[in-house]
């Protein structure tokens, strides 16, 4: 048997927790993802770093069927042997097209594989707390589209059939026609009083529930100014929501927040920030990449043994200096009996990747505590090395530089990284955002200097909260002239979601 080259994914409805594991598994090999708008952002972290990542709306339309591009870059790309992920919102087989999909990998003779997701009524049911059927309420349940005009003779759809259907009716893709639909309906004795719900960007942190009797759903859906993506849930199973909601009342339920974290080391913080509720925006300030020259860092592996010390005070310099004594061919034996010093939990679980546990963490996770139990530590002429980023504080240095032979190598730099036309920096401008996470003052400066006048505003003015993750962070920001509405007790990941919470209890108030 020839092992699949295409994997026809369901993503799920948005929320990326609810993909499978299978569809994790096939994501984690991919070399091409092709995905869906509605897919979340958040899960194409799971692909390979090097795999290439393409939205269906990045490849053209064709004058017939907006899908044929799609279909050919598949059928293109798994002939050249890539192994490819068609991530579809939802579930691959329902009104995704994936019929159709599967349909031209058989004529091209590509094996392929279908990957089951949760379907948006799946999602919408469960987070807007509206069981699809129950003993008392529903046995059946039909999922309809609502993209065929039912005022149409020709509608593939009977709905007298679907006015008497005795059960749950999920309609998609019917925001548009929601009127026509409801009309129809009625005119074919659905009652008018039939409890009904509409639920927008379901399982999301923009999650939108509207409940009203059939009769009025219309009316109160563009009251409220509600569109796609959503689906329309019509039988007396949604009268159950108000004693089962649970989703909505998360504490951090819809508020955008702003991540800035270069984008692999954005996950940790973004998967947080959608277990409460929240939504993360994805905006890495800076970016990681090579040092301008290894050189320097090549003779101090060469010659590690030489060092008393070893400091860390990174995840991307653990990386990096790991990642370089394996490329020249070393391995962790080249410490020997060298001490190593790291600035906090995270570095050390980094190091710990490596089966290297650091003698040496502070209390506190910075700069100026970790100097001070390193001083504590050294004796007279000790020899220190450094692993650093180019644009990282001096503090460390100056600090030990005359009770230690200290030598620093930059072993990874930093870049700027927002685009001029980034759609998060509209979202900022619009007030779109509640609050920006800063978690370093590299981080923080990169972010400012990206910034126009109307972004910039809308942060001095505190409409747009800043959140920091430490002392140190707050006070970069202070001075590049703007308020910090809070900064977290503990420099972690943990520490920033909880200030989040603090806060936006606090408002709440
Ligand atoms: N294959 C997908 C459906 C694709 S059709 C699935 O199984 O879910 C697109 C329609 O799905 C949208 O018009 C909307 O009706 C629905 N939809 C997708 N994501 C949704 C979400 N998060 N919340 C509500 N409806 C959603």
């Amino acid at each position: 048997m020839k092992p699949p080259l295409v994997y026809l994914v369901g993503a799920g409805p948005g929320h990326p927790g609810l993909i499978t594991l299978r569809g994790l598994e096939c994501l984690r090999q991919a070399d091409l993802v092709i995905f869906d708008k509605l897919v979340s952002e958040s899960l194409l972290d799971f692909a390979p770093p090097g795999a290439e990542r393409m939205c269906v709306t990045e490849l053209g339309k064709h004058h017939v069927d907006r899908y044929l591009p799609v279909q050919r870059t598949m059928v293109e790309a798994a002939l050249a042997g890539k192994r490819v992920v068609r991530l579809k919102g939802g579930d691959p087989f329902l009104f995704g097209r994936g019929g159709e999909e599967a349909e031209a990998l058989r004529q091209a003779n590509i094996p392929y594989e279908i990957v089951p997701g949760v379907t948006a009524a799946l999602g919408a049911a469960a987070c807007a707390g509206i069981p699809l059927t129950h003993r008392s309420h529903a046995s059946a349940v039909a999922f309809v589209t609502g993209h065929e005009n039912p005022s149409k003779p020709e509608s593939a759809l009977d709905w007298a059939a679907l006015a008497r259907f005795p059960g749950t009716l999920v309609i998609y893709m019917g925001m548009s026609r929601l009127g026509q639909i409801t009309r129809a309906l009625l005119e074919q004795g659905k009652p008018a009083d039939s409890p009904a719900a509409v639920v927008h960007w379901a399982s999301t942190g923009l999650q939108h529930t509207i409940e009203a009797p059939l009769g009025e759903l219309g009316g109160a859906v563009i009251k409220e100014g509600i569109t796609a993506p959503a689906v329309i849930i019509i039988g007396s199973v949604v009268s159950l929501r108000k004693e089962l909601a649970w989703f909505e009342n998360r504490p951090l339920f819809g508020k955008r927040v702003l991540v800035t974290r270069p984008r692999r080391q954005a996950s940790e913080l973004a998967h947080g920030l959608v277990l409460l509720g929240a939504v993360p925006i994805i905006l890495p300030a800076v970016e990681i990449q090579p040092p301008a020259d290894w050189a320097p860092v090549d003779r101090a592996l060469a010659n590690l043994q030489a060092y008393h010390w070893v400091v860390f005070t990174s995840v991307n310099g653990v990386h990096a200096f790991l990642g370089r004594l394996q490329e020249i061919g070393r391995d962790v034996r080249s410490f020997g009996p060298v001490k190593l010093a790291a600035i906090g939990p995270k570095t050390t679980e980094a190091l710990q990747e490596y089966y290297l546990k650091p003698d040496l963490v502070p209390q506190k996770f910075q700069s100026e505590d970790l100097a001070r139990v390193l001083k504590k530590n050294l004796q007279p002429r000790q020899r220190i090395l450094l692993a650093r980023a180019d644009r990282g504080r001096d503090l460390l240095y100056k600090e030990l530089a005359n009770l230690a032979l200290v030598e620093q190598i930059v072993v990874y730099s930093q870049v700027d990284a927002v685009p001029a036309n980034s759609p998060a920096l509209d979202s900022l401008r619009r007030g779109e955002i509640d609050y920006v996470t800063l978690t370093s003052s590299n981080i923080a400066g990169a972010l400012v200097r990206s910034l126009d006048e109307p972004c910039r505003a809308r942060l001095e003015s505190g409409a747009v909260k800043l959140v920091s993750i430490s002392p140190v962070t707050s006070a970069a920001v202070r001075q590049l002239g703007l308020p910090i509405a809070a900064e977290a007790a503990e420099a972690t990941t943990q520490g920033i979601l909880e200030t989040l919470v603090r806060l936006a209890d606090k408002e709440k108030t």
